[in-house]
């Protein structure tokens, strides 16, 4: 089956082409970042965000479908981002579902985005369930077990803020330009990351779950005794930071990996990883150590995908589609939307 997915639950506009399940084919992926509309807040602003969305969905939509060569009639449903998200946005993008779902006759399937980016793994390999899922991005930094489609259990989250979102602020507090993330590990290139001593927050507790707001006020503290700063000194700070947060993922990882192997003991581990931090290349070689200490495999899908994008909610959609008939109509946007409250929701009792 062909399957439209759209996406609109923060600061990206996209619509992609998928063919699938056996074919798991990207026919076209279009995203359209928002990033120079907020550079100069530093920062996402909902209300510019949502109406960025309107201006441009229309012909994102248009421009997947051109270069995925389909017409309406090549396409068997529409799959768009329900949640959760900042709320504008997804009412943009699931509304603009709804209406093409009633104009077209084809049925609509609301998609967690976050089921979205637990799945995208299966769209890029040949990756059965269950496996375990690291998610670290602007809004969300959480271990999930992945059992099956609509099925997830949260292992482990952050319990202030998201990783990504503290690179974001610590690159504000440092005077390095937003997005943070890229901004920090390009610093980090110079530093010396043991020139700071910065905290691991949480590692001394059992459990999965971690803690970054400490860290990034032990940055400023830090920051603020050396003030004004010089250039090395960012860096330092950079590399300390960005060396923190890869070994409390490397600790949460290997503990989360001994669980998966306590539930699953018969099935070979897989972490896949997925979200915008993934792109940090001394996180990544920190996971790939961590797995590779415990003999689990390691995806990480292309970065085009970890990102947010519309093919993963196609692919979500497609992966819900094959398990039987869907009818999201009547489902409302939501800006919260936990994982684990998907099979509640898709079985209606949700609602
Ligand atoms: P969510 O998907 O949870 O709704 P989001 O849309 O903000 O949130 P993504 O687009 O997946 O998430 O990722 C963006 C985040 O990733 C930003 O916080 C950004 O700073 C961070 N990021 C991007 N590149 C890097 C990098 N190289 N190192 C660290 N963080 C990075
Ligand atoms: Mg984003
Ligand atoms: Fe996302």
């Amino acid at each position: 089956m062909t399957v439209l997915g759209i996406e609109t639950s923060c600061d990206e506009t996209a619509a992609a082409v998928v063919r699938g399940p056996a074919e798991k084919q990207i026919l076209s992926n279009v995203v359209r970042s928002q990033i120079d509309d907020h550079t100069a807040f530093g920062g996402v602003v909902p209300e510019i965000a949502a109406r960025a969305h309107i201006k441009v969905l229309d012909g994102i939509i248009a421009e997947a479908l051109s270069r995925a060569d389909c017409g309406w009639d090549d396409i068997d449903a529409v799959a768009a981002t329900a949640g959760p998200g900042l709320i504008g946005g997804v009412i943009v993008g699931f509304m603009t579902a709804k209406a093409i779902a009633m104009a077209s006759g084809k049925p609509i399937i609301a998609v967690n985005h976050l089921e979205g980016h637990a799945l995208t793994a299966r769209l890029t390999d040949d990756l059965p369930f269950p496996f375990l899922l690291l998610l670290v991005s602007g809004g969300h930094s959480q271990f999930l077990l992945v059992r099956g489609v609509g099925d997830y259990e949260r292992l482990g989250t952050t319990i202030d803020d998201a990783i990504g979102e503290a690179f974001d602020k610590t690159a504000k507090l440092l005077g390095l330009p937003y997005p943070g993330g890229p901004a920090v590990e390009h610093m980090a290139l110079a530093g010396d990351a043991g020139r700071f001593k910065l905290p691991r927050p949480l590692l001394d507790r059992p459990g999965l779950d971690m803690s970054f707001a400490g860290l990034k006020t032990a940055l400023r503290t830090q920051a603020k005794k050396l003030e004004p700063i010089d250039d090395q000194t960012i860096a330092d700070l950079c590399a300390g930071f960005q060396k923190a947060v890869a070994d409390v993922l490397a600790a949460r990882t290997k503990a989360a990996l001994q669980l998966f192997g306590e539930r699953h003991p018969d099935v070979p581990p897989t972490l896949v990883v997925a979200g915008g931090v993934a792109a940090n290349q001394e996180i990544r070689t920190s996971l790939q150590a961590a797995t590779a200490a415990a003999q689990a495999d390691f995806i990480a899908p292309p970065m085009a995908l970890c990102t947010d994008n519309a093919a993963m909610i196609a692919w979500a959609g497609i992966e819900r589609l094959v398990l039987g008939p869907v009818d999201d109509m009547a489902l409302p946007p939501r800006p919260r939307w936990p994982l684990d409250a998907t099979k509640a929701a898709v079985l209606g009792a949700g609602k």
